[in-house]
């Protein structure tokens, strides 16, 4: 069920705080768990490029991830409020984002007891919440990790065979901006040592960031005669509006500060009178 050819994308992306590093994205990729003579790995592994170190590559995730919450409270509970802006990377293969599962390989057979190892999450630093969970047949999340209740070992973890092959999940973020997810890997030996693998951060960033122009989208003229459309910007910074009658003469309408992507600007406008919109940071 592998598969191959699909395009790696990598990019290099500057925010505030400095350079990130190579973005992966559109490709089949796995954090993948070993376990030998060295004691535990946790990696990336491209099926296009090969292994990757998670404190040398940063996963993609793009503006086409965003969905709205569903409104069913299995979703609310676990991604926020319903019609909510979320960040998917998908279960199932969607050719626009990166594939992302959890393998693990190189693991003798019986090593483990019950050939049984779990992925536990161990901290999320970001601008908003990260949750991993997977969807059954109709629909409905299985959660397998959730800032949103806190972080545990004993609640945020994820099932794998110590026996190789893969798993497919949902990888979902509240917000935009560049996550520091960190994991680690554990089970018990067929002995009866309990093992757990030290912390390994993996570098999520959510798009749009602040690297990215702001941007509009679906403009109209409301019932109460003003205009309003969606402003695709970096939560939390400023960004102006401006507005012209004929593409000449331009003045500042408003200042917004986004706190969701997308933010719903309304302006007022003159009725039967054109006017043309642009939004840019200050
Ligand atoms: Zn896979």
């Amino acid at each position: 069920m592998f598969r191959h050819g699909l395009r790696t994308l990598v990019g290099r992306l500057c925010l505030g705080a400095g350079c990130l590093l190579p973005l992966v994205a559109s490709a089949h990729l796995h954090i993948q768990v070993t376990h030998g003579a060295g004691g535990w790995r946790l990696f990336l592994f491209d099926f296009e490029s090969g292994e990757a170190d998670p404190a040398v590559a940063s996963l993609q995730v793009r503006e086409a991830a965003r969905a709205a919450v569903p409104n069913a409270p299995a979703y609310t509970q676990l991604l926020g409020a319903a019609g909510g802006p979320v960040w998917v990377l998908p279960q199932l293969e969607n050719a626009n984002l990166l594939y992302l599962g959890l393998g693990s390989q190189g693991i003798a057979p019986g090593a483990f007891q019950n050939n049984a190892l779990r992925l536990v999450l161990k901290s999320v630093t970001g601008p908003g919440h990260f949750a991993i969970y997977t969807t059954d047949a109709f629909g409905n999340p299985q959660v397998r990790m959730n800032t949103r209740d806190g972080v545990s070992d004993t609640a945020d973890f994820y099932p794998l065979a110590a026996v190789g092959g893969h798993e497919h999940c949902n990888w979902a973020f509240s917000a935009p901006g560049v996550y520091r997810v960190a994991f680690a890997a554990e089970g018990t030996l067929a002995g009866g040592q309990f093992t757990q693998s030290a912390p390994v951060i993996f570098t999520f960033v959510v798009f749009p960031t602040l690297a990215e122009a702001p941007r509009l989208a679906a403009p109209q003229v409301e019932a109460d005669g003003r205009v309003a459309f969606d402003l695709i910007s970096a939560v939390g910074t400023s960004v102006e509006v401006w507005t012209s009658p004929d593409l000449k003469n331009w003045a500042k309408a408003k200042d917004a500060l986004p706190a969701t992507v997308p933010a719903r600007v309304k302006l007022d406008a003159v009725a039967g009178q054109q006017l043309f919109l642009k939004v840019r940071r200050p």
